[in-house]
């Protein structure tokens, strides 16, 4: 039923697609679609404001108009769902999916735990597959982030001193892997989690260069202007370019 009730609005000339206010409201009514934030569906949205003092451009504000009346039903049961496709997108609820964060580990960083002689760990969260990271992840809010190829890690020595330190990162093989799902979970990231910068690294092989494809597909899905960096990675372990 309509009633008379505040409701978020949002300008969208002023929106960058930042992605802030989408975990200030705990509704999840708000979302970036196409790079802007919308309004799933004037039901979701409480008229409280939470999310107001969160949008560095501006571009919340409540209006009072005709909407859907609020619904906390209808909330509970979008968020439920929600937390379900995050638990079942991945392998059906394994504890591999299920989120953590470490303390960033490295030379002069607090955390890390000298576990092998080539040092502490620099890995700063979990999970690490590109299918199984959330697009809406705690750790990719602001991050530079690190997209691999599957294959780098193991070819490269010293992969978490030179490449991962400071960074979020994101893994998959683009030979293998369904190349549409990594376009669309990238692009969702890019557009929701204020990235900072992507650099991806990928091996000398030449189906290894489709995750830089990926890459720039998904960027221009997201509508982000995000600068990209590529580094190629020989078997041995040498930086290409
Ligand atoms: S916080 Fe960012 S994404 Fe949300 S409305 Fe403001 S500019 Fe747009
Ligand atoms: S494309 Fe080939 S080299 Fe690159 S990650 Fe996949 S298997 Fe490894």
């Amino acid at each position: 039923m309509k009633v008379m009730r505040k409701i978020i609005e949002i300008d969208e000339e002023k929106c960058d697609g930042c992605g802030n206010c989408v975990p200030s409201c705990a509704e999840g009514a708000i979302r970036i679609i196409d790079g802007k934030a919308k309004v799933v569906a004037d039901k979701y949205c409480d008229g409280l404001g939470a999310c107001l003092g969160d949008c560095p451009q501006g571009a919340l504000a409540l209006v009072e108009r005709e909407a859907d009346e609020f619904d906390e039903e209808a909330v509970e049961e979008m968020l439920k769902a929600q937390g379900a496709e995050e638990k079942s997108a991945p392998v059906g609820g394994c504890p591999s999916a299920a989120i953590k964060t470490f303390p960033m580990a490295g030379p002069g960083l607090a955390g890390g735990k000298e576990i092998a002689s080539g040092g502490p760990s620099a890995l700063g969260h979990w999970p690490v597959q590109i299918r199984l990271v959330p697009a809406g992840a705690p750790f990719l809010r602001g991050a530079d982030l690190l997209i691999a190829a599957d294959c780098v890690p193991v070819a490269y020595p010293s992969f978490h001193a030179d490449f991962l330190k400071g960074k979020a990162v994101m893994i998959g093989c683009p030979k293998f892997d369904d190349a549409q799902a990594y376009v669309d979970k990238l692009a969702d990231v890019f557009a929701e989690s204020g990235i900072k910068s992507v650099t991806t690294v990928v091996m000398e092989v030449p189906c290894c260069s489709g995750m830089a494809g990926i890459i720039k597909k998904a960027l221009e899905k997201s509508g982000m202007d995000i600068p990209f960096k590529e580094v190629t990675v020989s078997a041995r372990g040498e930086i290409l370019s």
